[in-house]
């Protein structure tokens, strides 16, 4: 892998963990010069920039590094003119065969039962994952823990992660998004080259564990090949004394095109549920986030940010982080009231953007004459496919929603996918004269409505 491709990688796991604004931030200020020693060395500008990007966004850097390309150590900023120092001929060069063996069982560091905050909302919860972690496969298997978006359901699967990696170091766990689970066995399947070879790799990996854990699995695709795969994953697992961890956005129940045996299978052991945590929680959270963050803020301030976003957590840090780089930006080292109201008001426009989703899918729809269930849905030709990827260009440019979330709308695709077509149709009405004139058009329909 080369340099370059390893930072875009980076910046699509960044875009998903840092604020709206520290993204645009790094996107505008920070490029890759070369992997030394070891070291991945990005470059800014200036030195203000590279302080900039030093203080508040070294640790997230560091955690994409190591979701992308865990063989690094570490990161290194420089300015501009340090360049020369820094750049090789020929950059180390990633071997792929390293980067598939290794990419599974890293945890996000920091990710851990000692940085997860638990109140009335997610005791629960955490009581039944630190079970599952001190005896995997004794106590509750499975342990099926669901909540709604950014309560901490990704968190818990890593903390579990890393404390059996930390205590059981011997024991083999594996992590993987539904989505994931799902693509590498439709790759197995399509593997005509050895048909055969490529299941058993598939089966050797998932059934070979001591700790499986699936996140998201209501992205799990109704195909019989994958609900077959899966049933028979969780069944080898189950009797061989294995823990199965899943994590849902809803209870089985719920849970659509869920083959009956799955979804009896995923009750035999502990269900879990996490809830919105309540404002004394969402404060004790902010207290050691920002404490992680080396921000110096009152609890009175951390209070208002907390009784502005009431459920979502990831949000809720989105918030903070945008104040702290408000802070920095204009190098007020107190962080007082005018720069939360500031980030505030930024952070409640996007809440209330006069424009919607809605507004620019029912454009969309109206300009090709096509409906919204076939926009939104799988299908793949190209009178269906075109509109959808201009839809989801439309959506990035008027609105500041997260990759993920539009693929949720667009039927639970994945980030990339969306990046993909966002990339796509940006490019090509530049060039392309006729989707230049759809874009336009639009673009003119949306600011009307
Ligand atoms: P989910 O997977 O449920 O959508 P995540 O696990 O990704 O949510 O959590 C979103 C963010 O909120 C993460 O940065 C996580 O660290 C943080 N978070 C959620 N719950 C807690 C908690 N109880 N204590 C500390 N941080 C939390
Ligand atoms: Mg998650």
């Amino acid at each position: 892998m080369e340099v370059r491709e390893l930072w875009q990688k980076m910046l699509d796991e960044l875009e998903i963990s840092v604020s709206a604004l520290g993204f645009d931030t790094l996107v505008e200020t920070t490029f890759p010069v070369s992997i030394l020693n070891g070291k991945l060395i990005l470059c800014t500008k200036t030195e203000v920039s590279r302080n900039l990007v030093q203080k508040r966004f070294y640790s997230q850097i560091k955690e994409a590094m190591q979701m992308v390309f865990p063989m690094l150590d570490d990161v290194e900023i420089i300015t501009e003119d340090q360049k020369d120092l820094y750049s090789t001929e020929d950059d180390e060069q990633i071997s792929p065969s390293q980067e598939i063996e290794i990419e599974e069982s890293v945890f996000i560091k920091k990710y851990t039962f000692d940085n997860f905050v638990v109140g009335k909302s997610n005791e629960f919860v955490a009581a039944a994952a630190k079970a599952v972690s001190e005896a995997p496969g004794k106590k509750f298997n499975p342990l099926f823990i669901y909540g709604g978006v950014g309560l901490g359901k990704t968190h818990i699967l890593h903390a579990i992660g890393n404390f059996i990696n930390t205590n059981q170091p011997k024991l083999k766990t594996l992590y993987v998004s539904c989505e994931k689970f799902t693509n590498e066995l439709i790759e197995a399947i399509r593997d005509t080259k050895n048909p055969s070879d490529a299941k058993k790799a598939f089966r050797q990996k998932y059934r070979s564990c001591d700790v499986l854990m699936i996140d998201d699995i209501q992205f799990i695709s109704k195909t019989d090949a994958t609900q077959e795969e899966l049933f028979h994953t969780f069944n080898d697992l189950y009797n061989a004394e294995k823990q199965i961890i899943i994590s849902s956005d809803r209870p089985p129940k719920e849970i659509q095109h869920l083959e009956d045996r799955l979804r009896t299978r995923f009750a035999w052991g502990m269900i879990a549920d996490i809830k919105p945590p309540d404002l004394e929680t969402r404060i004790a959270i902010l207290q050691k986030k920002s404490r992680q963050q080396n921000a110096n803020i009152s609890d009175e301030i951390l209070q208002v940010i907390a009784q502005n976003v009431q459920t979502n957590i990831r949000d809720m840090e989105g918030l903070l982080t945008r104040v702290i780089s408000y802070a920095s930006l204009i190098n007020h080292t107190e962080i007082d009231m005018n720069i939360v109201n500031e980030a505030l008001r930024d952070y409640t426009d996007d809440q209330k953007e006069m424009i919607s989703v809605d507004t620019i899918i029912d454009a969309v729809t109206e300009y090709f004459n096509i409906d919204r269930k076939a926009l939104v849905g799988k299908k793949k030709n190209k009178e269906i496919v075109e509109p959808r990827q201009i839809c989801i260009y439309l959506i990035t440019e008027f609105l500041t929603l997260p990759l993920v979330k539009i693929g949720e709308i667009f039927g639970g695709r994945d980030h990339t996918t969306i990046l993909h077509a966002r990339n796509k149709i940006e490019e090509q009405s530049k060039s392309d004269g006729r989707i230049g004139v759809y874009v336009k058009d639009l673009k003119d329909m949306i600011l009307k409505k």
